[in-house]
């Protein structure tokens, strides 16, 4: 039985130093690949170096919401170089983690959006003219993000820790997207996203971990690892009813339709 953490930050200052072991327990454990978006300019160099020196990893590039604040515009170029270089590297296979976050109300104000929106609807154009699937990051948006992917014609990629309805599932799956689950569907009040892990048709589903972030009920907040994957796993397969072999091999499968790319990586 093997998994694939689909969205896990190794790159980030809880794992500094541990990569390599990290990867190795999660190997350990059952999860065989480890998928790597990153999150501004500055980290491009960080996921590239993990995935070109431990094995069992891929990586991602793109602008997340929550850093382009502080992005300068010109980053979107770079961003671009980076991609046309790296068409060429088996270890690049998507666009991401790219969104918009309308968390937080000054994440929300005119001119906080209108940025967001821009970086997103650029990225958006990169991911188009590279035929490259997309990473989402959907939190508070996950309609204004459908109509962005809508109006740019992307039609393959992860909506990584969903937190939409039914219908916005079904919405995202119709426009050729996989709905992510993470550590969040472990605790038992998160009925509406246990009730998607539960309901979705299999074919949709991934998992992550999305490590150091969002852990499990048995993890502690920046403890998370990709480690845990098999764990959180078997609680959806739990949910289901099926066997966590047989929904280790559905999103494997998934995560390579979703992601083309990581057809020769695993
Ligand atoms: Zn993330």
């Amino acid at each position: 039985m093997v998994w694939i953490d689909t969205h896990c930050h190794l790159n980030a200052e809880p794992f500094s130093g541990k990569v390599p072991q990290t990867v190795e327990l999660s190997k350990k454990n059952g999860v065989s690949h480890i998928l790597i978006p990153s999150i501004d300019r500055d980290s491009f160099t960080d996921v590239h170096h993990i995935a070109h020196t431990v094995d069992g990893c891929s990586y991602a590039l793109g602008i997340h919401p929550l850093y382009v604040p502080q992005s300068p515009e010109s980053d979107l170029d770079v961003l671009e170089q980076w991609v046309q270089e790296k068409m060429t590297d088996s270890r690049f296979v998507a666009i991401g983690e790219i969104g918009l976050d309308f968390y937080l109300p000054e994440r929300c104000t005119p001119a906080a959006r209108e940025k967001q929106e821009y970086f997103f609807c650029r990225q958006l154009e990169i991911a188009r003219q590279y035929d490259l699937p997309v990473l989402l990051h959907t939190l508070r948006s996950v309609d204004t993000v459908l109509k962005f992917l809508r109006q740019y014609g992307v039609r393959r990629g992860i909506a990584h820790a969903f937190n939409g309805s039914m219908q916005q599932a079904e919405a995202y799956i119709n426009q050729g997207f996989k709905i992510s689950f993470c550590g969040t569907v472990t605790y038992e009040r998160a009925h509406q996203r246990r009730m998607l892990a539960k309901e979705l048709p299999i074919d949709a589903l991934v998992v992550e971990t999305d490590a150091p972030d969002l852990p499990p009920y048995w993890k502690n907040k920046r403890e998370n690892s990709p480690a845990e994957l098999p764990r959180i796993a078997g609680i959806i397969a739990g949910l289901r009813g099926i066997s966590p072999e047989y929904l280790a091999e559905c999103t494997r499968h998934n995560a390579v339709s979703a992601v083309p790319r990581l057809a020769d990586r695993i």
